[in-house]
């Protein structure tokens, strides 16, 4: 497409940019025509980092933009050391497992990118151009830009969650929309991307200060009312509000002046992060690594796989079923597992990826099997971070099992109190209608017997044994065999 043709189909799209590296723009799509008279280059996907299968995964994809064929080269050296950077950063280090990364080489007919103010075009594919909204290093797309990046993800890698446009000219900037931003290949360019990609995947607002509109958000506000700072939770109560920007506090979460495009009367966190110095070292201050936590699990499950696949199971009695999960782990800390039946947690079985469970053990036709994964790491939030999943576990032959429904009609009457508590003595009653040898049991989950309540032969009549649970909180089978006759009824153990 020549510039002539392209300036006649580029429409002034950009409503309120509110900044020269990010934050949210609002795009106006306005109905052009979409004439695309360019030959569809054919793209080039290469994989830089891959922990998992893209449908469970948060995947950045960076394009490139002003690359011709023979800058190929340089584009998988930009993007293969952007692909490093990002994974060295707080917290995605600690979270590498949840990411994939991508480069995707598309070519462009010459280098570089727009200046329309300098009246500088390149004829590169996606028609990016520098100063955007007035804004001198703020780089976007025109409309048929933007439709091409979309055609082209949907074509080589439709599960993309955040591209990246990387536009190789040597003049610093970037931005980020509403579903895709821009990051210039300039030296120190990853830092650009890092700082886009905390407004495109963390929807951070910008911290520095600059003279426009402010806006309030996750890690920016108006207000100087302790009770009333989106963080509050984090700072301390002897910091002073507002926080002094002296070396006192220089690691410490307050509220200090100057962000959101303002540097008076709108604040920050911290001192210093990487969305208010976007180049140099700086890293993203707590209360934004904490966004970029909640927004893994927003696109990432931990549990990546489980056993059975079905969540609806069914089993016959005397069957083992056995249950597992298969984690996304975080490279700093351990996701812990709790397994529940009925709701009640099983014994023994926190931080275990697996289970066995007896279905002879239970009385009920239809229970149900839970695992619980939570990320408790402090980034995750004071409650931590939990996903479950859960199976309908059904028994196609419960009319054969012989089920105790009240001590009325059977002989092992419930055991009281129930539930009790850990450390404390229930009690169990029995009735015999003829003297019999007798075995009383106690089992967990698993099938295997936890306590020896009776064992020997009992005369005619009512009989009661008191058990001190000196066991783990969970659910509990206790079954009674007399003779012929096996009874069994459930028992919870609470913590
Ligand atoms: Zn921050």
């Amino acid at each position: 497409m020549t510039t002539q043709a392209r300036n006649r189909f580029t429409p002034r799209w950009f409503v309120g940019a509110e900044c020269v590296f990010g934050a949210l723009v609002v795009v106006l799509h306005l109905l052009v025509p979409a004439f695309d008279v360019v030959a569809q280059p054919s793209p080039q996907l290469s994989a830089l980092y891959e922990s998992g299968a893209r449908g469970n995964r948060v995947n950045i994809v960076l394009v490139a933009e002003g690359y011709r064929q023979e800058d190929k080269a340089k584009f998988d050296a930009d993007v293969a050391l952007i692909a490093r950077e990002i994974l060295a950063e707080p917290p995605y280090d600690e979270y590498a497992g949840f990411f994939n990364i991508y480069g995707l080489f598309v070519e462009s007919a010459e280098a570089g990118s727009d200046f329309p103010k300098w009246g500088q075009y390149r004829d590169t594919y996606f028609e990016s151009q520098y100063g955007c909204g007035g804004l001198g290093q703020f780089i976007c797309l025109t409309v048929e830009g933007d439709l091409r990046l979309r055609r082209v993800l949907e074509s080589e890698i439709p599960q993309y969650d955040l591209p990246v446009m990387l536009v190789n000219q040597d003049n610093p900037g970037g931005g980020a929309g509403v579903w895709s931003a821009t990051a210039s290949a300039t030296s120190g360019g990853h830092d650009i991307v890092i700082h886009e990609l905390g407004h495109l995947f963390a929807r951070l607002v910008d911290e520095y200060g600059g003279g426009y509109q402010g806006r309030e958000g996750t890690n920016t506000t108006s207000t100087t009312i302790r009770e009333q700072i989106p963080w509050r939770q984090h700072i301390h109560p002897e910091t002073p509000i507002p926080t002094p920007a002296t070396p006192e506090y220089a690691n410490v979460v307050g509220l200090f002046e100057g962000a959101a495009q303002s540097s008076l009367g709108w604040y920050r966190p911290e001192q210093f992060c990487k969305m208010r110095n976007q180049t140099g070292r700086a890293g993203f201050c707590l209360v934004c690594r904490e966004a970029h936590v909640a927004a893994i699990y927003r696109t990432v499950s931990p549990i990546d796989a489980f056993l059975p696949a079905e969540t609806r199971v069914t089993t016959a009695t005397n069957d083992s079923i056995h249950f597992s999960v298969d984690l996304v782990q975080p490279t700093t800390h351990i996701l812990d597992v709790e397994w529940f039946v009925d709701d009640v947690r099983i014994s023994g079985t926190s931080g275990t990826n697996a289970v066995t469970i007896d279905a002879d053990r239970f009385l009920p036709e239809q229970f149900e099997v839970r695992a619980v994964v939570r990320d408790s790491d402090p980034l995750a939030g004071a409650n931590g971070i939990q996903r479950e999943v859960k199976w309908t576990v059904v028994r196609s032959d419960f009319a054969m099992v012989p089920r105790g429904s009240s001590f009325d009609k059977s002989p092992l009457g419930q055991n009281y109190p129930n539930p009790v508590a850990a450390d404390a003595t229930t009690t169990i009653d029995f009735k015999l209608t003829t003297p019999r040898r007798v075995q009383l049991r106690v089992f967990d989950l698993a099938g295997r017997a936890v306590a020896t309540l009776v064992d020997s032969d009992l005369g005619e009549g009512a009989h009661s044994v008191t058990w001190p649970a000196t066991v783990a909180p969970g659910l509990y089978v206790y079954e009674l065999h007399a003779g012929r006759v096996t009874e069994r009824r459930k028992l919870v153990v609470a913590r």
